[in-house]
């Protein structure tokens, strides 16, 4: 399991961390849980099978000069699912256990994210194959110009637009916008979204997963008919994802008991002071160091008695081998695929709903699309306008889910897909296959 992945500074998503061979990788649970949601829609078998397979992944080689002069040659990804709705969108991620597959997967995802949220963008995701802690701020910058340089061709602010992903950020997007402008000979800050507001940034992009992760939780609490002041939660990451939603749901009256991150979880059955605990950015791995009554493992946060769990950190956390135990009455994904099949089906026959995270985590993407168009028109929002706008595209993307989900969808994974499915598949019928 995914536990000893660093957080990052942009926890959206996760890796397919799976130590487990046995364990399957981001491409295959994404084609999986296609295959499954199709079987219910109609939907033409023809454009299933076209959104099985990416459209196309570019690899990349990438010599960086380390700061003791030697050479390294590093691998890079992007790969580019489905653009039927307009560019393809979605992280780059700097992370050991990047592998082609796993970009594939993740490329999948970003375009049913983009379509649940009903953005006019497809999706796509790429990365390094590199640990970002063993590069210097000098190596880091060196490995981003040189891959927004080798991608120059195939991004764009009308054609892919990368933005932060695990293991890089604001800063990661500053330089690789700077690249990319040079070589273009003007400034084109709409050829990446999560930059600094400085330079074209949205206010209140760095917190809009974690946003929307509260937003969702709150819906789904109150379709529970729960009372969210009586609500145990439990958030597993500490990072932008993890420590933004269990801030907000605190702050909504929510009881959280128990965070976690890389090192271990602390948990106190009265409430956490989630505003006392440290995140990652306001200090590294230092949940631990929080004076809670109960410290616990990052398998033992999973297995909580509480109302809701919140998986925000890494993906494939919840498996086969700990479904069976998961404690909770309601799992929200934060991270990027932190329930596999198999634990997805488990949790399914033991009646624990999971809201999926191509809608809960989809404030990050959807602040993207906001920032992407305030670049586009030279002006910018204020955070309450972000706020605002983000809480009126999250509850219309709840409800169109929240309809599926009624009219006959077996989950609320099965339900978001059916939005995302029927939006993507009208898309490529009105626009046909040529030649
Ligand atoms: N990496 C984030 C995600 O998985 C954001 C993608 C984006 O903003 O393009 O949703």
């Amino acid at each position: 399991m995914g536990t000893s992945t660093e957080p990052s500074a942009d926890e959206t998503d996760a890796p397919d961390a799976a130590t487990e061979e046995t364990e399957e990788s981001a491409v295959e649970t994404a084609r999986k849980q296609l295959d499954r949601a199709a079987t219910r829609l109609d939907i033409d078998p023809n454009v299933v099978e076209r959104l099985r397979h990416p459209r196309t992944v570019h690899e990349v080689k990438l010599p960086v000069e380390r700061d003791d002069g030697t050479l390294e040659v590093f691998t890079g990804y992007r790969a580019q699912h489905d653009s039927v709705r307009g560019p393809y969108k979605g992280g780059l991620r700097y992370h050991p256990a990047v592998t082609r597959d796993e970009c594939v997967g993740l490329s999948m995802w970003m375009t049913w994210k983009c379509a649940v949220m009903d953005l006019p963008f497809g999706g796509a995701k790429g990365g390094v194959v590199v640990d970002p802690k063993s590069l210097s701020a000098e190596e880091k910058e060196r490995l981003t110009r040189r891959f927004a340089q080798e991608l120059r061709d195939v991004v764009g602010p009308h054609t892919d637009i990368p933005a932060p992903d695990m293991g890089t950020d604001a800063q990661t997007m500053s330089w690789f916008m700077d690249a990319y402008s040079m070589q273009e000979g003007e400034t084109v800050p709409g050829v990446v979204t999560g930059k600094p507001p400085v330079i074209g940034g949205s206010e209140g992009r760095d917190g809009a997963p974690g946003r929307s992760v509260a937003i969702v939780t709150r819906e789904a609490v109150e379709y529970y008919g729960w009372d969210l002041s009586e609500v145990t939660v439990a958030v597993q990451g500490f990072g932008s994802v993890g420590a933004n939603a269990a801030r907000l749901l605190d702050d909504w009256g929510a009881n959280v008991v128990a965070v976690s991150d890389v090192n271990g979880a602390i948990y106190d059955p009265d409430g956490l002071d989630t505003r006392d605990v440290p995140t990652h950015e306001e200090e590294p791995e230092a949940v631990m160091t929080y004076d809670a009554p109960q410290k616990l493992s990052n398998d033992e946060i999973l297995e909580l008695d509480v109302d809701v769990l919140i998986p925000a950190a890494v993906g494939n956390v919840v498996t086969a081998d700990n479904a069976g135990r998961v404690d909770a009455e309601l799992v929200v994904e934060g991270a990027n695929g932190p329930t596999t099949f198999a634990g997805d089906e488990i949790l399914e026959e033991r009646g624990i709903p999971v809201v999926p995270d191509i809608l809960a985590n989809a404030g990050g993407v959807t602040v993207s699309y906001f920032e992407w168009l305030q670049d586009i028109n030279r002006r910018a929002w204020s955070l309450e306008r972000v706020h605002e706008e983000l809480e009126s595209e999250m509850t219309d993307a709840w409800e169109a889910v929240r309809a599926e989900f009624e009219g006959g969808a077996r989950t609320w994974r099965e339900a978001a897909y059916a939005v995302a499915l029927r939006r993507v598949a009208a898309a490529h019928e009105a626009r046909g296959i040529w030649p």
